[in-house]
């Protein structure tokens, strides 16, 4: 294993004087795993019952909660069918300090792979409108799995780069996430990769391109909302010191008291030579807690006079397309949103979204079917946010049924019933479509799904 850079340890010796030998200590033994129960699928108390794991819960996310190492959760059938995120203990603040409500409009600026965005649907209760953005292609991608593993149905994944955003959504965002691109000094525990790239140049120039992603913020944020700068490093100049400067600079922004919970300790405004409001900021250090370390900060706009973005639901209401008649004898309740017919692919919107022409969308919403030629063919993206009571027809297998790891490698399965689609579910939870036709269900799991020898 890579060892730490001496040049970062003598740096963080000097920082955290008689701290610094339990902090070294910490760094030497393991990390906590942690997952984050998908509450747009599951509550946590249904969860709890049937997980067959022993779950510990993370003091600062009511959803979230340590499982133990020799646990597997990533290879279980609820995690492919959405029922958590997994995701690092101190990671699992972040959404938290944003605290979005439902309905309002979030912007989660450097989203990929989702870890973050998915937590914000679920504390919106996926309600209101969340645009996702990824600068990386290939990221956004995955992003976008990731939102339709978890069933999310209110995420607009963009591919842009941030500025671009300001002209599609003048300052109309309710809150912004910046969970920005570090030096990744507090993963060196977990991802010991990280101390491969690590060096004093490298944090300087993190720190230039934090501030230049930031720059975007006042563009995209209203008046009186907030945003949340978070990094997953120690070091002063990417952390306190970045939103100094930018304090420095936007006089009408100022740092909210973000609530400190057991272990959780301030921002140190001493080490940049910054406001005292820096002090305002948390820290999640490994040796204070059983999570990796964590920058947060929140960050308020004070309010203006312009009004408030203006509801355009009202005037497009009747533009609506009606799709209920092609999707009722398959779905006994049809989801709210927009309905967007985009080629022969219907997707629905979250409701209020504005005109979204010339943006790069590799996401734009919930996925329901494909028109083809004389039917229509539900998407696999529709399945995720389903329970068996929503559908017309299920075939709903316990978790350790083995027709459940059949129909995940791809498998046709006989099945009794009329003719057509079948919502195929674990425990009632919507996995994917099967159609059965004469006794045969032929499977509809999307190619790149389906599982080897996983489950
Ligand atoms: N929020 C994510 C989550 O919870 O899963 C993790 C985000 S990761 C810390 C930072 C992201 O910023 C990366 O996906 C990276 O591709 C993206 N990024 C890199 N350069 C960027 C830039 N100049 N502007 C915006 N995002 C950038």
């Amino acid at each position: 294993m890579l060892s730490l850079p001496q040049e970062f340890l003598h740096k963080m010796a000097g920082l955290l004087g008689e701290d610094y030998p339990a902090f070294a200590a910490s760094l030497a033994g393991t990390s906590c795993q942690g997952l984050r129960i998908n509450t747009l699928r599951v509550s946590v108390g249904d969860f709890l019952s049937l997980s067959p794991w022993d779950l510990t819960p993370i003091p600062w996310c009511s959803t979230g909660f340590y499982y133990r190492e020799s646990d597997r959760p990533g290879k279980h059938i609820y995690h492919f069918a959405g029922m958590y995120y997994i995701q690092e203990p101190s990671a699992m603040a972040v959404a938290e300090y944003v605290a979005p409500q439902p309905g309002e409009w979030v912007l989660d600026l450097a989203a990929a792979p989702g870890g973050k965005t998915t937590h914000l649907a679920a504390l919106m209760g996926g309600k209101g409108l969340i645009v996702a953005n990824e600068v990386h292609r290939g990221r956004a991608q995955v992003l976008a799995q990731n939102v339709e593993r978890l069933g999310i149905p209110n995420v607009i994944v963009t591919n842009e780069q941030p500025q671009r955003l300001a002209q599609y959504f003048p300052r109309q965002f309710d809150r912004v996430l910046v969970d920005a691109p570090c030096s990744g000094e507090g993963m060196f525990r977990k991802n010991p990769a990280a101390r491969g790239e690590w060096s004093p140049a490298h944090a300087f120039s993190c720190a230039e391109r934090q501030l230049r992603i930031l720059e975007s913020v006042p563009g995209l944020l209203r008046p009186g909302g907030w945003f949340v700068y978070s990094t997953c490093t120690f070091s002063p100049e990417e952390n306190e010191g970045v939103v100094s400067r930018f304090l420095a600079e936007h006089p009408d922004f100022y740092v909210e008291h973000a609530p400190r919970g057991s272990g959780v300790e301030p921002g140190r405004p001493d080490w940049v030579a910054g406001p005292e409001e820096l002090a305002r900021t948390v820290r999640f250090w490994p040796h204070r807690l059983a999570g990796e370390g964590h920058f947060i900060a929140v960050l308020r706009r004070r309010e203006g006079t312009e009004p408030r973005r203006p509801s355009s639901e009202a005037d497009r209401a009747k533009d609506y397309l009606d799709y209920r008649s092609v999707i009722e004898n398959i779905l006994s309740r049809v989801p709210q949103g927009r309905p967007v017919k985009v080629g022969h692919q219907l997707y629905l919107m979250p409701a209020d979204t504005p005109e979204l022409a010339g943006l790069k969308v590799i996401w734009p919403g919930l996925h329901v079917g494909t028109f083809k030629k004389d039917r229509f063919e539900p998407a696999h993206g529709l399945s995720r946010i389903l329970r068996a009571e929503d559908v017309r027809r299920v075939v709903d297998f316990p978790c350790d049924a083995p027709q459940l790891a059949r129909y995940l490698r791809g498998e046709a399965l006989p099945w009794d019933g009329p003719d057509g689609w079948y919502l195929v579910a674990v425990n009632g939870f919507g996995l994917g479509w099967a159609k059965l036709v004469k006794g045969v269900l032929k499977n509809h799991l999307p190619k790149g799904l389906r599982q080897t020898s996983q489950y």
